[in-house]
């Protein structure tokens, strides 16, 4: 087993609330000066800017687990993580078609940029990604379970958008292995905390919009190789 450093939680200039500097190259880039071994770039409800990271990432050892932030319709913010960009691409489509007809307003909420591997924007989502979608948690499940991934409930502590905020538990039929902790709290306080099974893991996460903010090698997986497949087994049961 290595420990290896990772940071399974970040935004693009993709989501309306990531700055504008968070592109494919800077993300990959400031991940290497802090020599990360796996990012994962995990904008809200979409995965547009994951093929410009993963190609930006090509042949530098850094790993890219794909990724997407979703806000189910109990506005509960889940991590959904997938084996490959045309899986993550695929849920991608799946939940524009379940976001709501609510357009953005860049003025007020901010950018949707959707880059290219040169950084160059390429277009911008219309529909305002910040929104909940109208699928439940476990609905969710069941798709991201047909594309093999596995779901980690983000920033669980959290009193808004949070699986505890919101269902108050973790329901067991999630069948759920690992819960994200925010990056402010320690892990042996949120143990404290919450009553999760102790057959639960934590992990934590950057949850950067600023390219400053993105992890140093401080979040550790113990797992034998970078793998997507070695990661989404560690993070997920059923797998
Ligand atoms: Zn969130
Ligand atoms: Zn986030």
């Amino acid at each position: 087993m290595t420990q290896i450093a990772v940071d399974l939680h970040m935004h693009s200039a993709l989501s309306p609330c990531g700055d504008k500097e968070m592109t494919p190259n800077n993300i990959v880039g400031m991940s290497m000066l802090k020599a990360l071994n796996v990012i994962a770039v995990t904008d809200h409800n979409s995965a547009k800017n994951v093929p410009a990271v993963a190609h930006a990432a090509k042949g530098l050892g850094l790993q890219i687990l794909p990724g997407i932030e979703v806000t189910t319709k109990e506005e509960c913010h889940i991590l959904a993580y997938t084996p490959d960009i045309e899986s993550v691409l695929a849920l991608d489509t799946i939940l524009y078609k379940h976001l709501p007809m609510v357009k953005n307003r860049p003025d007020y909420f901010g950018h949707q940029y959707i880059m290219d591997e040169e950084d160059e924007i390429v277009g911008e989502v219309d529909k305002l990604l910040i929104s909940a979608t109208d699928l439940s948690v476990e609905a969710l499940k069941t798709i991201v379970d047909e594309m093999n991934g596995i779901i980690v409930p983000a920033h669980i502590d959290r009193k808004s958008y949070s699986i505890m905020a919101s269902l108050g538990f973790i329901p067991m039929d999630l069948k759920i292995r690992t819960v994200e902790i925010s990056r402010g709290m320690s892990l042996k306080k949120a143990r404290e905390s919450f009553p999760v099974s102790p057959e639960i893991q934590m992990i934590q996460g950057s949850d950067a919009h600023y390219l400053e903010d993105i992890a140093e090698r401080e979040y550790f997986l113990d797992v034998p190789d970078l793998k997507r497949d070695t990661l989404l087994k560690y993070l997920g049961y059923f797998r």
